[in-house]
């Protein structure tokens, strides 16, 4: 069935939607997104992707195409239109259309998409195998912009050898994964996992289970650890809006927590879920 989906005004069946040759977004990935789960036909964590949009525009000289108010109806319309149950509304802007030029034009208006995607959010977690490969990314990986090829690459690469996805290394210490925040726990318990700057995105989903984490009294040690390291964990998970807490079993070939989902990323999700639930909009 054609999803309806919105560009610059107006909500349209996603064959008639139309964007120029000459936006910014194709041509400089002069653009950047965001993605908020739905579940039970509520927007997940709403409020903190939209403040990460905020920031990643201003990061690019750039502004809320629309103002907060509007951009609440037409997440909740586009969820409306399409029966979204359970899935998630992707919402990109972009710089706008202006001819090929690396300055930024002046008084573009800028382009907003946005569209939805069914998920099944809540299905039983297997555990993931991760590989690990060199982060080949930007520098400015706080911003959400969608220059997304490196991740692209990285999770093909983990695909071809029959894995899930992959943990990035820079200057011999995990980054993240190639679209979540990475996380290890100590054998005495410990929630180790990397501190926010330029080199990680600041996940939504990372800000709230670390406020669980705090509150089920676990310690949290913000910090940069390596594969070695990970690979001697008790356990380790990721996180991400559409994923939650998603328990990682094997990396570089090295089994963790018996090849199962460990018991802590487990309980995480489980907790996670109730509490996005109880916070949805
Ligand atoms: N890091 C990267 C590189 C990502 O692409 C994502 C997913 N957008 C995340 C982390 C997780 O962020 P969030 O919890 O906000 O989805």
């Amino acid at each position: 069935m054609s999803r309806t989906v919105y560009v610059n005004g107006a909500f349209v069946p996603e064959e008639e939607a139309k964007i120029s040759v000459f936006d910014r977004g194709f041509l400089f990935a002069d653009a950047v997104y965001e993605v908020t789960a739905v579940m039970d036909g509520k927007l997940l964590e709403y409020d903190g992707h939209m403040a990460r949009l905020e920031r990643s525009l201003g990061e690019l000289e750039m502004e809320m195409p629309v103002d907060r108010a509007t951009m609440l109806e037409l997440h909740r319309e586009l969820v409306k239109r399409n029966n979204i149950e359970n899935g998630c509304v992707y919402l990109q802007v972009t710089r706008g259309v202006a001819d090929r030029n690396f300055v930024f034009p002046k008084d573009t208006p800028e382009t907003l998409v946005m569209f939805t995607q069914t998920k099944t959010l809540t299905e039983p977690k297997s555990g993931l195998k991760v590989i690990s490969a060199p982060d080949i990314r930007w520098g400015r990986r706080d911003i959400k912009t969608v220059q997304l090829l490196p991740a692209s690459l990285s999770k093909m690469a983990a695909k071809k050898q029959g894995k899930d996805d992959t943990w990035l290394v820079e200057d011999g210490f995990v980054t993240e994964g190639s679209s979540n925040n990475t996380y290890i726990v100590t054998e005495d318990g410990r929630i180790i996992t990397r501190q926010l700057s330029n080199s990680i995105l600041p996940g939504i989903t990372r800000a709230a289970v670390l406020k669980l984490v705090a509150e089920q009294g676990l310690e949290i040690e913000e910090r940069a650890f390596t594969i070695e390291e990970a690979k001697k964990a008790k356990e380790a998970f990721m996180t991400s809006a559409t994923c939650f807490v998603w328990p990682v079993v094997e990396i570089d070939g090295t089994e963790l927590s018996g090849g199962q989902p460990g018991p802590l990323a487990v309980r995480l999700n489980e907790i996670y879920i109730e509490e996005a639930r109880k916070n949805a909009i």
